[in-house]
């Protein structure tokens, strides 16, 4: 009998000390961030409330982020890296910045051409890379691919941003993909010679110029123009409400997407609490928020878009392991300056 007592308190005491380790570790994760969105202020609030894990949030543009984490080696706090555009997560990925990671939960929600093939990034929502145009002075049949784009019917009508963006790297770095690195080249030079200005501003500003007449047709990311159509400024919905929208490639190759994407970092203190995060990320309620809030495409089907998007109905996708963007992104880059596209 004393010998079954003495067994239960040392379990009880294994068990509550047991309790009181995993306590330590589920107080916490600290997530370095590109992304400045509401949508992720509510999203690291209902995991919060969900696991009791706090969110320290790390916001930064990805550039500093990467090399704050490259500096600090071992050091780094950083339990988790989020990034927008799969070029700059395999730039973390190239610099060993991010651990590989197995998880059904990951690997089931996540379509495999959206995530690192070495499991250390994953998808987390999507993006498409459209073309927005001037209603009033081209008609949807004058559109069809990003290769069009450098066709002369366009001299002195597209406006688009700089060639050091990484939305247009990774789009060039689809076409190299593609196309092959001469075409590629040659398209660039092409739509070059069709600019109606320098590149300049970000894309809801070429969105602007489409509609204050300085251009007829632009690239753009999809949830700029949702965020836009949904503003509380009246400018922006205005210039959304006037321009037309259009999914590129659809008879080809499909239109260019992209993601914004999560890894675990190499030297992450709180590498479950990471995990956890980055699987309620992908989860179906999350998912619904970066779906509702931030007009982003989920990363699976079992969420649907929102009501904005909806409209625009359905589109096929490039198909591209976006990987592949990063390991083209200097190619890209290159090619961007022998093109002169600034
Ligand atoms: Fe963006």
């Amino acid at each position: 009998m004393k010998n079954i007592v003495y067994l239960m308190l040392a379990i009880a005491f294994f068990s509550c000390k047991n309790e009181t380790k995993k306590e330590q570790e589920a107080k916490e994760v600290t997530v370095y961030t590109h992304r400045h969105y509401e949508s992720d202020q509510i999203l690291f609030k209902k995991f919060e409330e969900k696991t009791g894990i706090k969110v320290n949030i790390v916001n930064s543009s990805a550039d500093e982020l990467i090399q704050k984490m490259t500096i600090k080696g071992a050091q780094s706090p950083a339990d988790v890296l989020i990034t927008v555009d799969a070029g700059r997560l395999h730039r973390a990925k190239t610099n060993d910045l991010l651990q590989p990671v197995e998880s059904e939960i990951l690997n089931r929600a996540v379509p495999s051409h959206l995530r690192d093939s070495d499991n250390k990034w994953f998808g987390v929502s999507k993006r498409a890379r459209i073309i927005a145009y001037a209603k009033d002075r081209v008609s949807e049949e004058e559109l069809s691919t990003y290769e069009d784009l450098a066709s002369e019917k366009w001299k002195n009508r597209i406006v688009v941003r700089s060639s050091s963006n990484v939305y247009n790297q990774s789009l060039m770095a689809a076409i190299i993909a593609n196309n092959g690195e001469q075409a590629a080249k040659e398209w660039a030079t092409g739509v070059v010679s069709n600019f109606a200005r320098e590149p300049k501003g970000n894309d809801r500003d070429q969105v602007k110029a489409i509609f204050a007449g300085e251009g007829d047709v632009t690239l753009v990311n999809s949830y700029y123009i949702g965020n836009m159509l949904n503003s509380s400024n009246t400018e922006e919905v205005r210039a959304a409400q006037g321009i037309g929208i259009f999914f590129p490639n659809q008879k080809t190759t499909g239109t260019h997407v992209n993601v914004s994407g999560a890894g675990v970092a190499k030297y992450a203190p709180n590498r479950s609490n990471a995990i956890a995060l980055l699987e309620f990320l992908v989860s179906d309620e999350a998912q619904e928020i970066f779906a509702k809030s931030n007009y982003e495409y989920p990363i699976h089907e079992n969420v649907s878009v929102s009501e904005t998007l909806q409209q625009w109905g359905d589109f096929k996708e490039d198909q591209l392991n976006l990987s592949i963007l990063g390991e083209n992104n200097k190619k890209a880059v290159i090619l961007f300056d022998e093109a002169r596209w600034n």
